[in-house]
């Protein structure tokens, strides 16, 4: 498939949401992608969990209200496309694995991320919520997704912000690393009500 590099948002949406490149998904294609020119935040997670799959909507989850939490916005806000863009690393579920969904698929942030992110040009911070967006945006850390987060003013610089995923699978990491509700949340706060009030 070929397509111009410039194309309105909401064609370049309507190819995204007709892809079907990845042809062997359990579940068959079902992208899931929030977006509309004027967003200012833009959040890169994972991949769709089975929940998500069969609603089409990003983040209709557990971790998505834990999210929402650490953010303290609404779902009113969070689902507003104008204020919020939702692209995960895989557009849709990759199925599962002994120990969980498996990885998002590679080719679909390769496909996809730099024509999405070059049409969202107000956006002005972007959350990267787990190891595999942290990996393609920020390159390996040798503390790994502990490490970024700690660290997150560095990266935040330049318009990135690290987070955990906020799975309740991940409820033990957080009860570790008590610095993260202390420090990194009332951060993320400000930086998040500063660009959607
Ligand atoms: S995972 Fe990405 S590349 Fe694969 S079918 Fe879905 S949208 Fe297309």
């Amino acid at each position: 498939m070929s397509i111009a590099d410039a194309i309105p948002l909401e064609d370049l949406l309507a190819h995204v949401r007709a892809c079907t490149a990845c042809r062997d998904l359990p579940l068959g294609p079902r992208p899931v992608v929030q977006a509309a020119s004027s967003a200012t935040l833009m959040i890169i997670g994972q991949a769709p969990g089975t929940r998500v799959h069969a609603t089409g909507i990003p983040w209709n989850d557990p971790s998505g209200d834990n999210l929402r939490s650490w953010l303290d916005v609404s779902k009113d806000v969070f689902y507003d496309p104008n204020r919020v863009a939702i692209m995960p690393m895989g557009l849709c579920y990759p199925g599962r694995g002994r120990s969980g969904d498996l990885p998002p698929r590679p080719e679909c942030a390769a496909r996809w991320h730099p024509r999405l992110r070059a049409a969202l040009p107000n956006v002005a911070l972007t959350l990267l919520v787990g190891s595999y967006a942290q990996q393609r945006y920020l390159g390996s850390h040798p503390g790994g997704v502990s490490g970024r987060v700690k660290n997150f003013a560095i990266p935040l610089e330049a318009g990135w912000f690290p987070l955990p995923h906020p799975s309740p699978r991940n409820r033990l990491w957080l009860r570790q690393r008590p610095w993260f509700f202390e420090q990194v949340v009332p951060a993320l706060r400000r930086q998040v009500h500063a660009l959607l009030q």
